[in-house]
This record gives structure tokens, C-alpha cells and sequence, in this order.
């Protein structure tokens, strides 16, 4: 049987992705036709960016899955149009990604990096920063990205804690799950890093209340979503001196309107979303191995709960 799939995502989107998903659906032994428009009642897959204009799943009657290429997946799960199953993209490239990033970010706080890049104007001013080991490093989120993170910086030397919904084992991290768990983690997090998805129950996971948790001076690090911090309490953590610094890449409006206080806050480091990006060559990969599931009826990778909104 030929599997038609629908490339649903930004015009531009379409010149960097249709070579590399032709070579792995190509590698996967697949009978298809790939076009960014197709009848809607032939479709069987959709390989979608929630940023395209397709919003309707209703005239696509025999869809067998959607296909998501980003990670969140918030923009999609309360659409009550899709019936059809929506998994969402877990991608080598994004892990990286979001591994270096993290690490970087991570490492700028624990050196103390600004002072000798912004200089010590000929104050000959030692502070030497702790060994990793000596350092509380939390990761809210210990999925697909978050787990890898915690790793990673563990096996720098770290002193990890991780935090999720259900309970985890990973070697060498203090896990903890729960809202018992979540003060546990923030109680000991010199550097913070939010890896979570936007849930209705994770926003607002840093409020005026899990702020006053962390320790003083504490960096918070979120390349998770905008809507896990209540942005007011975090400005007012800063202006205070409570929490040191504020690294963040996503926001509640993105991009970040040019008027935000975040922009011009002496303790706030802002990137505009790109602490990891779905790379095509290896997402493709991804992409053909779960249109094979779906033709042979395997079950698909990476499904989403939608009652769990990730
Ligand atoms: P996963 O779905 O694999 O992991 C999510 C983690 O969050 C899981 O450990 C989950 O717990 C935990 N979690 C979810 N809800 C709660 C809750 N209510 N309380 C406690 N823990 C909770 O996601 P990924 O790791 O792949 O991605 C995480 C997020 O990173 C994405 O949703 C996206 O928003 C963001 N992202 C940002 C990018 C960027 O460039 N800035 C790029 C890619 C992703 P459990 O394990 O128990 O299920």
C-alpha cells in the first residue's frame, strides 16, 4: 500500500526537509507520496509543525497518525479535531542540542564565567568557584532531554538532583517526584534548569512561593517553556537579589516583545528558542521509522498521552 503524507509546516520548512525525509523513507523501504498538499481524505500521515496554518484535523478521514516535529506539543494535544494518534519528536539532533546548550549555560554560572569575560578592570579579584561536585545542580523534567542533561552533567562531576512526575532510578541522580519532591529539588539547586513541558499542571512551576524555596542567589536556566515561570515573581526574585540570574530561551510570548523587562535586566540572559532545534536529517529518520510502524502495524514511537498533555 502507498502512504501518503502530508508535510504540514512553514513554507521555508519544506526546502530543508524534503530531501533528507525522501532518503530515509527511501532507507526504509517505503511505497509513499510526500507533498505539501494532498487531498485531505487520502492522507495517512502528516508530518507537522504546529506553526502551519493547518489547524482542522476533521477532513482528514483516514489519517493514521500525526506526526509532530517538535518536541511540545502544547499547541497541538487540547485540539479536539485530531482523533488520529500524535507523536512528538524525539530526535538525536534535539538531544544534543539541548545537551550543549545546557552544559554551556550550566557551566557559565558554576565558573563564574561573566567576571572575566566582561573583565576585572585591573582589580586582581580571585573567587574561585567550587568543584562541580560541591555544586547542587536540579533538572525539573526528566524525559527525553532533561534525563540526558542530568547526565551529562553529572558525569562532569555535578551533584545532580532530577525531578519528574513519576518516580525514576537513574544512576547517579538524586531523583525525587511529587510536590514534596519538587521542594527537595529546588531546596538544593544552586543552578536550576526547567526541562518540562506546558502542562495545565505545570505552569507556573517557579511562582513567588517555589522561588523562595531556592537558595539564595541561586541561576535559574529554562529552555523548557515560557509558561512554567510566573514571570512577575521571577522579575521581583531579581530585582531583590534572591535569585542571581535568569538564563531563559522560551518565553510566554515569543518572540520576546522588544518593551519586555527581561530584555534590559541587568541579571537576565535572553536567547530567542534556541537552546535546540529539530535538525532534518536525523528527525527524518525519526519520521520514516513511524510511518514503517504504522504500515506494519507496529506501534508508534514517541506517543504522546494527551491526558498527561505530553
Ligand atoms: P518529555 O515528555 O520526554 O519529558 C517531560 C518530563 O517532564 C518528564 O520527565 C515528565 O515526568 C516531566 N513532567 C511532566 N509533567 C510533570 C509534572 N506535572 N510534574 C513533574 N514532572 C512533570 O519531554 P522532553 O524531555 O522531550 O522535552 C521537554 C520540553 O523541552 C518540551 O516539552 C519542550 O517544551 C522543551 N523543548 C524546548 C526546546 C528549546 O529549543 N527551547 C527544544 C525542545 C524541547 P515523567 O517522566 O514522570 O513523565
Amino acid at each position: 500500500m502507498t502512504a501518503n503524507i502530508l508535510f504540514a509546516a512553514r513554507n521555508d520548512r519544506w526546502a530543508e526537509y524534503e530531501a533528507p525525509l525522501r532518503a530515509a523513507l527511501d532507507a526504509a523501504g517505503l511505497d509513499y507520496v510526500l507533498a505539501t498538499d494532498l487531498p485531505p481524505e487520502t492522507v495517512d500521515y502528516i508530518v507537522y509543525a504546529p506553526n502551519s496554518r493547518l489547524r482542522d484535523f476533521t477532513p482528514f478521514t483516514r489519517l493514521r497518525a500525526v506526526l509532530n516535529l517538535w518536541a511540545g506539543v502544547e499547541e497541538v494535544t487540547g485540539n479536539a479535531t485530531l482523533n488520529a494518534p500524535l507523536a512528538r519528536m524525539v530526535d538525536h539532533g534535539l538531544t544534543r542540542g539541548m545537551v550543549e546548550w545546557v552544559t554551556g549555560h550550566v557551566l557559565r554560572h558554576h565558573l563564574g564565567l561573566d567576571a572575566h569575560i566582561h573583565g576585572l578592570n585591573g582589580e586582581w579579584r580571585r573567587a574561585v568557584p567550587p568543584l562541580a561536585e560541591d555544586r547542587g545542580v536540579s533538572i525539573l523534567g526528566l524525559g527525553a532531554l532533561g534525563r540526558v542533561c542530568a547526565t551529562t552533567l553529572a558525569s562532569l562531576g555535578f551533584d545532580v538532583a532530577g525531578w519528574s512526575r513519576t518516580a525514576k532510578d537513574i544512576d547517579g541522580i538524586r531523583t525525587t517526584h511529587g510536590p514534596d519532591g519538587l521542594a527537595e529539588a529546588l531546596g538544593r539547586a544552586e543552578i536550576l534548569v526547567l526541562l518540562l513541558p506546558d502542562t495545565p499542571a505545570t505552569q507556573n512551576t517557579l511562582n513567588a512561593a517555589t522561588l523562595a524555596l531556592m537558595p539564595q542567589g541561586a541561576a535559574v536556566i529554562n529552555p523548557g517553556r515560557g509558561t512554567l515561570i510566573d514571570d512577575k515573581a521571577l522579575l521581583a526574585a531579581l530585582d531583590s537579589g534572591r535569585i542571581g540570574h535568569a538564563t531563559l530561551d522560551v518565553f510566554r510570548t515569543e518572540p520576546l516583545p522588544p518593551d519586555h523587562r527581561y530584555w534590559s535586566h541587568p541579571s537576565v540572559t535572553v536567547t530567542p528558542h534556541i537552546a535546540s532545534e529539530t535538525r532534518p536529517g536525523t528527525s527524518s529518520e525519526v519520521i520514516a521509522e513511524n510511518v514503517r510502524r504504522g504500515e506494519s502495524g507496529e506501534p508508534f514511537l514517541h506517543l504522546v498521552d494527551r491526558r498527561n498533555g505530553y
